[in-house]
């Protein structure tokens, strides 16, 4: 069994996955969202655990937003593509737990910081990339480790990003565990909050539940699964 391989651009890509596949996957999904809602929704491809050939493969795939966890993942990810083939730059969305001291080594490569969830990741990302698009990401469930402030804090830490000179420009939610269902009632409650906030940007829906979040508002889906496949759930080497 082998893990995935996150160092540099030589990593196999997963099985069973190509470009043709990929253009497929990623055209049910689109073709899902147009049934579903006449907004344009962006599709933000989440590549965490895979290796950068994957980083390519999407870009040719037409994918232009793709989206880490791990900030040094990010960063070689980011810094492989110097050497890809591939014209195209992605616009890398960070989506993780964010540790303030990781933020100035993602800082040149991050086009949208989704994962804000207190002031001192706030400010630390205003100094280190001044003006910085974000979104303020609210806990939808209490689900240990996927962080998010508590709704009832999001309208003050909205503020103090303003306050900061960041370009706060959305919410951002991870479903409850439990199914699309299980997941729907906190969608409805991030898209009112953005609503009452006068935020345009919902990014709510991963592959278990999009469908949900389009139905219910979002302006933004963040896809792994549907699109590359399952991920080994080995550790990652170490970083
Ligand atoms: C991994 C991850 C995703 C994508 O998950 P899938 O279920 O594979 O679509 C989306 N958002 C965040 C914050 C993630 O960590």
């Amino acid at each position: 069994m082998t893990g995935p391989d996150v160092d540099g651009p030589g990593g196999d890509l997963p099985a069973g996955l190509d470009e043709a596949v990929l253009r497929d996957r990623v055209h049910h999904v689109r073709d899902r969202i147009a049934e579903l809602t006449d907004r344009p929704v962006r599709i933000v491809a989440v590549t965490k655990t895979h290796p950068s050939s994957v980083v390519d493969l999407a870009l040719r795939a037409g994918l232009v937003d793709l989206a880490e966890n791990y900030a040094q993942e990010l960063r070689a990810k980011a810094g492989d593509l110097g050497g890809a083939a591939s014209t195209q730059r992605p616009r890398w969305h960070f989506v993780g737990r964010l540790q303030t001291n990781k933020v100035r080594m993602i800082a040149p490569f991050v086009w949208c910081w989704e994962s804000v969830d207190r002031e001192s990741v706030a400010a630390e990302i205003a100094r280190r990339s001044p003006g910085g698009r974000v979104l303020v990401q609210v806990d939808l469930a209490g689900v240990a480790g996927r962080g998010g402030c508590d709704a009832a804090d999001a309208p003050a830490l909205v503020e103090r990003c303003r306050a900061l000179g960041l370009d706060v420009v959305g919410l951002m939610g991870v479903g409850a565990p439990g199914g699309p269902e299980a997941a729907r009632p906190g969608f409805v409650r991030l898209v009112e909050l953005a609503d009452d906030l006068g935020l345009e940007e919902r990014s709510i829906g991963m592959s278990g539940d999009y469908e949900v979040a389009v139905e219910v508002g979002a302006t933004s889906v963040r896809l792994g699964s549907a699109l590359f496949g399952p991920r080994a759930t080995v550790p990652r080497p170490g970083w």
